[in-house]
């Protein structure tokens, strides 16, 4: 087992905790939102959600919610007033929200972390700073710059658009270099960056958790597999060598240190063919990939966020056994009466009104004892399933 051992450091000073009574304001109201704010709970935090959203995940939860637009001022000063530490579950919160937060209240991780991650040229420079590798990739604005970027990268290539994608929206893969124009006008015209089309052996993701004082805490490396660009299985622990397993570990703690975190970073890789480690993206929060440790850790990633963002020390993150995690995305929600009937299957639905195509609407963890190897297809959900890939393509 890989999960290190808490590594505390000496260096950092060791800023006055926040108590649990405290409030944590939690800005974005999804899923991620809602597991944060249960977790917070169990240790007797109260938790305060800022979204635009009237009937959010995270404010069905959460002891209050302002419902406003992230930009709006007022609301915010009230919300930074109301709170004792803010911290965020989604990405692309705008960077005015942040940074007005900042002026009232302790924001973690810090709104210059979430600068870097929620644009792909910085993420991807910041990346290779700190002397881990990504697929080779260029800045493209303009249609001339895709075609220098494509003679020099090659082809196949992924044309991707710097800010605000997800879940493979604003992308184009470029089979060769006559579908420049279409990839182009596909992704709007909008800033892209070009990168190299990596043939990996697997995608795998690590968590890391860095407290207040510097200490750091390791997930395992976990296999994420993707159906129509959105995340299906994560399996934990990654079936890869040991020694990838600690690249891949070293990368994303190295990532954690050097961006200054305090609180989760989530860091997805490929492993590309000849065992090397490729950094592909940055997500400065609770991860998908990570849901697997409410039951098959000691310690929770939304515990481990509350945990980090409060002061408290680091809980361990030693694994309970082998798991496996199925999303529930859009009508696959819809075999929810068979799969809470089974004994083993830990189900989570995330209370959202409507199960659109592509939506996330919850997930399934199924834990194995150490001695057995989780297979992704272990879950299935019959016809539903079908029908769920078919309404998200
Ligand atoms: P992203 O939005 O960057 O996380 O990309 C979504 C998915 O597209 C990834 O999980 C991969 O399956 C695939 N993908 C993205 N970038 C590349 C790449 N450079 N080479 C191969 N596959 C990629």
């Amino acid at each position: 087992m890989l999960s290190a051992p808490v590594r505390r450091s000496k260096s950092l000073s060791n800023p006055k905790r926040i108590e649990p009574g405290s409030t944590i304001g939690i800005v974005g109201g999804g899923q991620l939102g809602r597991m944060t704010a249960q977790a917070a709970s169990r240790l007797g935090y109260k938790t305060h959600v800022f979204t635009p959203e009237k009937d959010a995940p995270a404010s069905q939860v959460a002891g209050r919610k302002t419902v406003a637009d992230y930009e709006d001022g007022r609301a915010l000063g009230h919300f930074a007033d109301a709170v004792d530490v803010v911290t965020f579950e989604f990405e692309n919160v705008p960077w005015r929200c942040l940074e007005i937060l900042a002026r009232h209240v302790v924001v973690r991780p810090n709104p210059k972390v979430l600068e870097i991650c929620q644009d792909r040229l910085p993420e991807k420079d910041f990346v290779n700073a700190c002397g881990v590798g990504t697929a080779p990739y260029a800045a493209v604005d303009d249609l001339k710059d895709l075609e220098r970027a494509l003679s020099r990268i090659g082809t196949p290539a992924v044309l991707k658009t710097r800010r605000f994608g997800y879940d493979g929206k604003g992308q184009a893969k470029i089979a060769d270099p006559a579908g420049a124009a279409a990839a182009w006008r596909s992704i709007e015209r909008n800033p892209a960056i070009l990168e190299g089309f990596v043939k990996f052996r697997r995608e795998i993701s690590v968590i890391v958790a860095r407290g207040v004082d510097g200490s750091m805490a390791t997930y395992d490396p976990v296999e994420n597999r993707h159906v129509d660009h959105i995340l299906d299985t994560t399996v934990a622990p990654a079936p890869i060598p040991l020694r990838t397993a600690r690249a891949a570990t070293r990368a994303a703690t190295r990532i954690a240190e050097n961006i200054g975190l305090i609180g989760l970073i989530a860091v997805e890789m490929f492993e590309a063919p000849g065992g090397a480690i490729l950094v592909n993206e940055l997500a400065p929060r609770p991860h998908n990939s990570g849901h697997w440790t409410i039951e098959g850790a000691e310690t929770s990633q939304f515990e481990q966020l509350v945990r980090a963002v409060t002061g408290l020390p680091l809980g361990p993150t030693t694994r309970r056994g082998n798991a496996l995690m199925k999303n529930l995305v859009g009508s696959e929600i819809e075999a929810w009466p068979s799969l809470v009937a089974e004994p083993g299957f830990h189900v989570h639905l995330y209370g959202k009104a409507e199960a659109r195509a592509g939506r996330k609407v919850g997930h399934v963890t199924r834990l194995y004892p150490f001695d057995k190897k989780p297979q992704h297809a272990d879950i299935h959900l019959g016809a539903k399933d079908r029908r769920a890939r078919k309404d998200a393509s």
